[in-house]
């Protein structure tokens, strides 16, 4: 067994349910399962190989009991350069099961295994591998950084950024001197096929409502039916404002899309409704802003005579991603990945956040996007270990 299968099969029986999608609940009942949730003991058991190998770690406190863990290399020169790996901790929900690896026709079963516990286990098998070596970079700093919480609300991403300058002092210097930070970047773990991926698009929840005013349901016409409002605007969402859409095409995202994804107004059948809801999911592309998309379908529904109050109801933005391929050190791992051109992806993740907060992200790691979130979660081993050994090259190669 690699070193990789190896990391990846602890992982996998580890609990790390983000406690997000626990039942509400769960706590007072004492759930059988409630142990699934937390991304703490996959931290302490990836600091703890970390440690052993010799490696500085550290937590950073995030949320109460819930760490990103920072591993670092230091290079054998003066910092001049800094590489994160950044994958995720947490993983979505999952049956007791899915935390039993199992090893079956090249494959690896579990939860987490392409998301993204296998980008965690390829990494940091990467970067033992290269303190073992002794050949560590001249003056690139390499920090692996396990984060909380992407899969809800990238409170780790967000705490990074944050605490940045704290944590990674030469970002800091780079930033005071506005410098475009050529020897930075974040390699962001996610089942991208060991694609280099520089764009993603973004995400935002809205909330319409529109209202009406109550009536008896025996006599109609005293009333006003927010219902039957809303029907006229979920109907002109999904056809022309989707269609729409189609015609703004991104050269690796392909178009902005719409769906309406829940839908509630009323309460009983007697009583015209007064008021009625839904949520929309709106994946944005690079250059739109929420303000932007929340004008935009104001003044689409003002010339289909329709109207609503339109509000967004994620707590922290989920912008999209666009970093530059040609940054000298996106080629050179494009380079390693035997890849001419950038490539694109339809999910988020923690990579635009990074960005957001000025550290040039790509997104990359082993598996596929398709086997993540499934009942199924299945990792290749083949792209396992030969994303560790890209990730290892990309390390040896840098200065
Ligand atoms: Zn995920």
């Amino acid at each position: 067994m690699t070193r990789a299968e190896k990391l990846l099969s602890g992982l996998i029986a580890l609990p790390s349910v983000n406690p997000a999608f626990a039942p509400p609940n769960a706590a007072t009942l004492r759930l059988r399962g409630l142990a699934r949730y937390g991304e703490k003991q996959v931290a302490d058991f990836l600091a703890a190989v970390a440690a052993r190998a010799g490696l500085d770690v550290e937590f950073q406190p995030v949320l109460p009991k819930r760490s990103n863990l920072i591993v670092r290399l230091p290079p054998r020169n003066k910092i001049r350069g800094t590489a994160l790996l950044a994958p995720h901790l947490d993983t979505v929900d999952a049956d007791d099961c899915q935390f039993l690896p199992r090893r079956k026709n090249g494959r690896l079963y579990g939860r987490g295994a392409c998301d993204t516990k296998g980008s965690a286990a390829a990494m940091l098998a990467a970067l033992l591998e290269l303190a073992e070596s002794k050949s560590r970079p001249a003056e690139t700093e390499i920090i692996f950084t396990g984060l909380i919480d992407e899969e809800h609300a990238q409170a780790g991403s967000r705490a990074f950024v944050r605490q940045a300058s704290r944590l990674f002092p030469f970002f800091k210097a780079v930033r005071d001197r506005q410098d475009a930070c050529p020897t930075v970047v974040a390699i962001v773990g996610e089942p991208t096929q060991l694609q280099v991926v520089t764009a993603h698009k973004g995400s935002l929840w809205l909330r319409l409502e529109t209202r009406g005013h109550a009536a008896h349901g025996a006599t109609p016409w005293r009333g006003e039916n927010a219902a039957h409002k809303m029907a006229r605007i979920v109907c002109a969402l999904e056809t022309d404002y989707a269609a729409r859409l189609r015609r703004r095409k991104h050269p690796l995202l392909g178009t902005a899309t719409v769906s309406v994804g829940t839908i509630c107004g009323g309460t009983q059948p007697n009583i015209v409704p007064d008021r009625c809801v839904i949520t929309v999911d709106r994946r944005t592309l690079p250059g739109e802003t929420e303000a932007g998309v929340c004008r935009e379908m104001a003044a689409f529904l003002r010339v289909k005579k329709l109207s609503a109050k339109i509000s967004n109801t994620k707590l922290a933005p989920a912008l999209p991603l666009a970093t530059d391929p040609k940054r000298p050190l996106v080629r050179r791992l494009m380079r390693l990945a035997g890849q001419s051109r950038p490539a694109g992806v339809d999910f988020f993740c923690d990579a635009a956040v990074l960005s957001a907060g000025g550290i040039p992200s790509v997104v990359f790691g082993p598996g596929d996007i398709a086997q993540a979130h499934t009942t199924d979660e299945w990792i290749s081993l083949a792209s396992l270990e030969r994303g560790q050994r890209l990730v290892l090259n990309f390390l040896r190669s840098l200065p």
